[in-house]
């Protein structure tokens, strides 16, 4: 081949200056690629993208990638780990992976919102129906799945009012059904709260749930500034069926978030702590209250599923929801929501800011009774407590004035 001088945009891409190997750091080097480069024809053709033995392409992973899914099986008690690109993505790709036209889905009736409105979208259009049950009575769980239940949801502790749920007995009501898959909406706990995959002792063994689904978007990003989930596993047949899901809908995540969860992780149980001892505090103070009826948190003995939260956690996350005084109009209430300063107005928790936002119960509740007057659900951030309680305390000093 004739000598030929290198254009300057080839000289760009094919620069022949590598950096010494060796380099040492704290964090793991942030690894991006759309495609991954084979060495010849015979790595190409004998490439294995279902284990972590090799490369094979980017939507398959990444040295970092890969680094973040083995830090979260650990964190999670799994043993394998996909990524999605939000934490409901997580959620969808578990319901597609294992539902089929014809068969139910069991999704507990104070689920993450829309979890529950996939079901009754998608998941509906596709054939597969759901039933909501309630997540503090194993027997109504057990008089509900028949032949055709393949799946069934766990969220602890529940969304916005965040009754605890019968772990233990859900599980042993699912284990007694061989076709049912048992998975986890895990945000809340983070991994920290209870152990997923074992909080319960059954018959000499610790038993669990299949999969934990794990909104990063929260707590493990911390920064309020990345969305992304996680599905961890313990079983690998359970997790190439997933994987082969996962691969068909594409759902990949970008280097630069894989990047930024990677950064939070490592401040992760003292952030959650911190969410937890601030929220206790807070929570107390609702409870002196007059302006309240009901303080929801799953560590006071008060709050539904208490017995249940004291039976598997020590831990109790950053959320607290109060229950209004039915005196004080949903009117009223936003007024003292929109009096809060260092409170914002926001759903998605987990970040330094602490967030309320207000809910009308009776049109989110298909089972059970629902708590009357209006809901505020609060996120406790990473400020200080005390400067938390004055925010929340000249707020109601607005909504005793609109009364
Ligand atoms: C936020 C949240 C999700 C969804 O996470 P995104 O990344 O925002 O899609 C799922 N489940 C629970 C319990 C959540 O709080």
């Amino acid at each position: 081949m004739k000598q030929r001088k290198i254009a300057p945009s080839t000289h760009l891409i094919h620069h022949a200056y590598e950096p010494p190997a060796g380099f040492k750091s704290v964090v793991p080097g942030i690894h991006k690629a759309s495609t991954v480069i084979f060495d010849n024809t015979v790595a190409l053709r004998a490439r294995q993208w279902k284990d972590k033995t090799g490369y094979t392409y980017g939507l398959h992973g990444t040295p970092s990638t890969f680094t973040l899914e083995e830090r979260l099986a650990t964190l999670e008690g799994g043993l394998q780990t996909l990524l999605a690109p939000s934490g409901l993505a997580a959620l969808a790709m578990v319901d597609m992976a294992l539902l089929h036209a014809g068969d139910e889905v069991l999704i507990p009736d104070n689920a993450y919102g829309p979890n529950k409105d996939l079901a009754r979208g998608e998941l509906a259009h596709w054939g597969i129906t759901h039933q909501f049950y309630d997540p503090l009575r194993a027997d109504e769980l057990a008089s509900r799945i028949t032949p055709r239940t393949k799946l069934i949801w766990l969220e602890a502790a529940g969304s916005v009012t965040l009754e605890f749920p019968d772990l233990i007995g859900l599980l042993r009501v699912a284990r007694q059904h061989p076709q049912v898959i048992v998975a986890l909406d895990n945000t809340w706990g983070a991994g920290l709260a209870f152990d997923a995959f074992a909080f319960d002792e059954f018959g000499g063994q610790s038993q669990g749930v299949d999969i934990s689904v794990h909104a990063l978007t929260k707590y493990p990003s911390g920064g309020a500034d990345v969305l992304m989930g996680s599905i961890t596993t313990r079983d690998e047949a359970l997790h190439i069926k997933l994987k082969m899901t996962h691969m068909r809908m594409g759902l990949g995540v970008g280097g630069n978030d894989v990047e930024a969860v990677l950064r939070g992780l490592p401040t992760l149980p003292l952030r959650y702590a911190a969410h937890d001892a601030a929220t206790r505090q807070i929570a107390q103070w609702w409870q002196t209250r007059p302006e309240v009826s009901q303080v929801l948190h799953p560590a006071l003995p008060e709050s539904p599923g208490h017995a249940h939260w004291a039976q598997t956690c020590s831990a109790a996350g950053g959320l607290v929801s109060v229950v209004f005084d039915e005196r004080y109009s949903p009117a009223q209430v936003d007024a003292f929501i929109d009096a809060l300063d260092l409170f914002k107005i926001g759903y998605s928790w987990g970040g330094p800011v602490s967030l309320a936002v207000p809910y009308h119960l009776p049109s989110m509740r298909t089972v059970g009774d629902v708590p009357q007057g209006t809901l505020v659900r609060l996120a406790i951030g990473l400020e200080d407590p005390q400067d938390l309680i004055d925010d929340l305390a000249q707020a109601l000093t607005v909504l005793a004035a609109g009364a």
